[in-house]
């Protein structure tokens, strides 16, 4: 008998209203043996990072009210999903768990910076609170609820705040702990986002990764549907938070999802793709808050499509790294030593455009920008530019329509763009403009490539 994943987001658990429907959502499906992975409560991950850094720059006295508040949310919106003879041993979880908290902060207070061990280690408080307190709360709403700390089950490499699952590794003991579990008719919850070393470190797999620790578990289990549970009702054709009113796209394939995802559709996380591609498992996108609309399914291979583009995603300040060599005319290595220096910093490109003697290119993580400026001044001439957004059309039909990109221009005309390149992949378009201009230009795009709409792909 198959199983199923269901994954649900920060918003879905954000309170006691939420987490009611989260667990009727679950009892619905419970013939399909649900295993159960959840995000932090709300914003209780960004709550977290802040109050950390309070105490890293000698606030510890407001670093400790923004803590007491966080605990008093948590520990209101746990007690009304809470049998009453469940209450002790919760809320003594959870109360320990906000002491060490606050010890760290004692810590951090003295160490004065913020290293990426305890990054992770103050940020994992988040998942490992909720899975507990959603466990409990199926009790409640009368199902077999249990929890397993994600941390014994999904074992990570070392790179803290940005670590890699090491898969065989994570899929044996998921295979050995939670899938007889779920076999045995107990709905499993567990924690997203966070896993921990073979030597018991705990790591997190970047923002957002609940995405991806639910791709990870129905890889190890075996499901055969992995769902992501969230507060949109599917993947849209534009990105809600920069233009309201897009049409939901009912299928789309593994690529073009991986492909908005890493372009900025923060409603999947990137990697979420990789294990659900190896495994050949479904993974569909749902609205916790409106759970009979069927979403988007996500499939190995893009349907037939009569539009080119399935969707636009943006990013919003991005960074264009322009580098200018004389010297380089006619030189070869240049682009070679170019990237070297990101790869040193660890810091990934995103587009890249190149001429005889320059180089322009785009990154997100501005961490080491710094040092990557000093480094490629020793061979170059090097400006910055931190005012421009990324515009991205993805679709499979992308590299085989002739006159998309006169489309996408036509569309633009009146808008100033600085860069644009055409994915390897050729599944994307991407475009840079000015911040100012991101709004507008999605608008123009949208209306542009989704005026018609194919009914077999989106829902109009
Ligand atoms: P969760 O907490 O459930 O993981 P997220 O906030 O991480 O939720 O992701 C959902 C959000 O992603 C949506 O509320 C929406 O604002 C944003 N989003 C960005 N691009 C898209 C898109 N193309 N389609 C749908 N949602 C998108
Ligand atoms: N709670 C984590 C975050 O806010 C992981 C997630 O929500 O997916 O990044
Ligand atoms: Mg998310």
């Amino acid at each position: 008998l198959a199983m199923i994943v269901m994954k649900f987001g920060g918003t879905s658990v954000e309170s006691a209203a939420a987490i009611e429907r989260v667990a009727s959502i679950v009892r619905e499906r419970l013939d399909r043996q649900p295993v159960v992975v959840v995000s932090a409560m709300g914003k209780t991950t960004n709550r977290l990072l802040a109050l950390a850094e309070k105490a890293c720059a000698g606030e510890r006295a407001e670093a400790a009210r923004l803590l007491e508040e966080l605990a008093a949310y948590t520990l209101g919106e746990a007690r009304q999903v809470c049998r009453a003879e469940d209450w002790a041993p919760l809320s003594g979880f959870i109360e320990s768990h906000f002491q060490e908290l606050s010890a760290f902060l004692d810590e951090l207070a003295g160490l004065g910076e913020f290293p990426a061990q305890y990054v992770d280690l103050i940020s994992s408080y988040g998942e490992r609170l909720s899975s507990r307190i959603v466990a409990t709360a199926f009790k409640h709403f009368g199902m077999n609820g249990v929890h397993v700390d994600a941390r014994e089950v999904i074992i990570t490499d070392r790179r803290h705040t940005q670590a890699a699952p090491l898969y065989s590794r994570s899929y044996a003991k998921l295979d050995e702990r939670v899938k007889p579990l779920a076999q045995q008719g107990q709905v499993v919850v567990m924690g997203g986002f966070i896993g921990s070393t073979q030597d018991g470190f705990t790591t997190t797999l970047g923002r957002g990764g609940s995405d991806f620790s639910a791709s990870i578990v129905g890889a190890g289990i075996g499901a055969d549907e992995i769902q992501i549970w969230t507060d949109v009702d599917g993947m849209l054709t534009c990105d809600p938070r920069i233009l309201p009113g897009g049409h939901r796209v009912k299928m789309i394939s593994f690529a073009e999802a991986a492909e908005l995802a890493y372009f900025g559709a923060k409603v999947l996380h990137p990697a979420t793709v990789v294990p659900a591609v190896e495994k050949n498992i479904p993974v569909l996108i749902l609205n916790s808050r409106n759970a009979d609309n069927p979403g988007t399914r996500i499939v190995a291979e893009a349907v037939p499509c009569a539009n080119p583009v399935k969707s636009i995603a943006c990013k919003r300040n991005i960074t264009i790294v322009n580098i200018q060599s004389l010297r380089m005319l006619m030189a070869h290595g240049f682009l070679k030593r170019i990237f070297d220096v990101f790869d040193r910093f660890q810091t990934p490109v995103d587009m890249v455009t190149t001429s005889e003697v320059s180089v322009s290119l785009t990154i997100d993580n501005t961490t080491h920008l710094d040092e990557i400026c000093a480094e490629l001044r020793k061979i170059a001439d090097v400006s910055t530019d931190n005012t421009q957004s990324l515009v991205c059309l993805v679709g499979d039909n992308i590299r085989d329509t002739p006159g998309l990109g006169a489309r996408a221009f036509g569309a633009l005309r009146d808008i100033n763009i600085s860069m644009i390149t055409q994915g390897a992949s050729k599944l994307n378009l991407s475009l840079i403009v000015l911040d100012s201009d991101l709004q507008r230009a999605v608008k123009a795009l949208h209306d542009e490539f989704f005026a018609t709409l194919d009914e077999k792909v989106f829902d109009a």
